[in-house]
């Protein structure tokens, strides 16, 4: 779903949150928790007596190897994806089902068998959007509250019954709705991207809070790294799926005990590693990411969970292994990283469910590229290419997981995306942006074009592509 002309924070791309979805696990979450403001607004919370959730399309197909039943309960018992404790997740679900009973924004007991009362409507779709989500509340008085959540991508709900596209409507110094305006924004300032990103955000908020926010960004990022290489084991789902990027940590750095992400950052740096040694660390990085996410540990959404791995992944690559790299590049990488997201969810889309991987993958490597060439100091125009030449090799690409899990090809897939992405910034290094024969706002439409010629089954519902060729019984499992 295109939104045309929002005005997007690069704060409201990158959202702290739990795997294994933006779409399928921390919109729906998000919705909950809407739902539950709101009754709580109209002061009819304490009265509900039942409460009905009904799912839709592909939410309905792949949700159960999503966890959207499991973000649904977390939603309405009140819980921040952001803040919650890791430890709780599974003790709050698992009281939920045994009791079958739920504390409605964490202070309402009522009667809840998610058995029963989350139906999975695996064969309709709404119109609207093919995430579609229905809440329904009975108060002791008979009064009935419904609302419609559509959860379009990357962690973003819109609301039939609310108008919560409002809170993306900022004015910005530099209005941006698409990379040209970007382009002559950047041209007739004569500011980099990220300056002109930055001035954006300072409209917003002070320097301070921005800086601040986009740390705890990276912070998030940055630990998710290194959990992700420093964990064993298989990952849950029933599809059996070895972790590996501890193996492949452990392969090339024999011996590591860092105890924090900035020993591991120093070790890396401190040693020198072949050219195929790299292109192991990258992918390395960006699975870690990819296995924590699919545990449904803490990740930030980038622009969607399934392609988290990658933003984190090139980010890492350029602090490691490019000389003169600075760790305040780290902000201008976010902010112009950010920006490219934001450009491709108003012109395109950053769902799977509507636009298949193109949409998850392909986003985050063209993103990862603009800000990669930034840092390596392309001018405007070059950050432009190179966002251009990651999303051009995506162009088309499904969305088929298997079993319904953030898992096979998903994971994989993001290092695929980060590679894709150094290539695409240093290709766009040496390019000639004025001679470029495709830019990138026609890629956009493209991109568009082919999520609306794609065959549902290649858009998140696990009915084609590798989701079927792939034999799997969970059940077994
Ligand atoms: S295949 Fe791509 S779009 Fe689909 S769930 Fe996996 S990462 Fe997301």
């Amino acid at each position: 779903m295109r939104s045309g002309s929002e005005r997007i924070s690069v704060l409201d791309i990158f959202k702290i949150g739990i795997g294994p979805s933006s779409s399928h696990t921390m919109g729906p979450w998000k919705a909950g928790l809407t739902f539950i403001a709101e009754l709580k607004k109209k002061n009819v919370l304490t009265e509900i007596t039942s409460i009905r959730v009904a799912l839709y399309g592909s939410l309905a197909k792949t949700g159960k190897g999503h966890g959207t039943d499991m973000a649904v309960i977390l939603g309405l018992s009140g819980y921040d994806p952001e803040t919650i404790d890791l430890g709780l997740i599974n003790e709050v679900v698992e009281k939920v089902k045994t009791n079958c009973t739920i504390h409605l924004g964490v202070i309402h007991e009522l009667e809840f068998n998610p058995a029963k009362d989350i139906v999975f409507h695996s064969d309709k779709c709404l119109s609207f959007h093919p995430n579609g989500i229905l809440f329904e509340a009975i108060t002791n008085r008979g009064l009935n509250f419904a609302y419609t959540f559509y959860s379009v991508g990357g962690g973003f709900i819109v609301c039939d019954e609310l108008e919560l596209s409002k809170q993306f409507n900022y004015h910005f110094p530099y209005p941006i709705d698409s990379a040209e305006d970007l382009n002559r924004w950047a041209q007739s300032s004569n500011k980099s991207v990220s300056h002109i990103v930055m001035e954006n955000e300072l409209s917003l908020r002070t320097e301070k809070e921005l800086k601040h926010e986009l740390k705890g960004i990276w912070k998030v990022m940055a630990d998710c790294m290194f959990k992700g290489c420093h964990s064993e084991g298989m990952l849950p789902g029933g599809l059996n799926v070895q972790r590996r990027a501890r193996a492949m940590n452990i392969n090339m750095l024999p011996g590591d005990e860092s105890a924090d992400f900035s020993e591991w950052l120093k070790l890396i740096k401190s040693k020198s590693f072949t050219f195929p040694e790299i292109l192991k660390w990258v992918s390395c990085f960006a699975i870690a990411v990819n296995e924590e996410n699919a545990s449904f540990g803490r990740v930030v959404t980038a622009p969607t969970n399934g392609a988290a791995g990658v933003i984190p992944a090139v980010l890492m690559y350029y602090l490691c292994f490019v000389d003169g790299a600075k760790e305040e590049d780290i902000l201008k990488f976010l902010l112009v990283a950010g920006e490219m997201g934001s450009i491709f969810k108003k012109g395109s889309t950053i769902s799977g469910a509507m636009g298949g991987c193109q949409a998850e993958i392909g986003v985050s490597s063209a993103m990862a590229a603009a800000a990669l060439s930034e840092v390596l100091g392309g001018k405007p125009e070059n950050v432009i290419m190179a966002a251009e030449i990651a999303m051009e090799h995506h162009l088309g690409l499904t969305c088929d997981p298997v079993g319904g899990l953030v898992q096979v090809p998903c994971i994989e897939r993001n290092s695929m995306g980060s590679i894709k992405a150094i290539t695409a910034a240093y290709l766009a290094l040496e390019g000639n942006p004025a001679s470029a024969k495709v830019s990138l706002d026609s890629v956009i439409k493209t991109m568009w074009d082919t999520a609306q010629d794609m065959n549902s089954k290649y858009k998140e519902t696990s009915d084609g592509g590798l989701a079927i060729n792939i034999p799997v019984n969970l059940a077994d499992c």
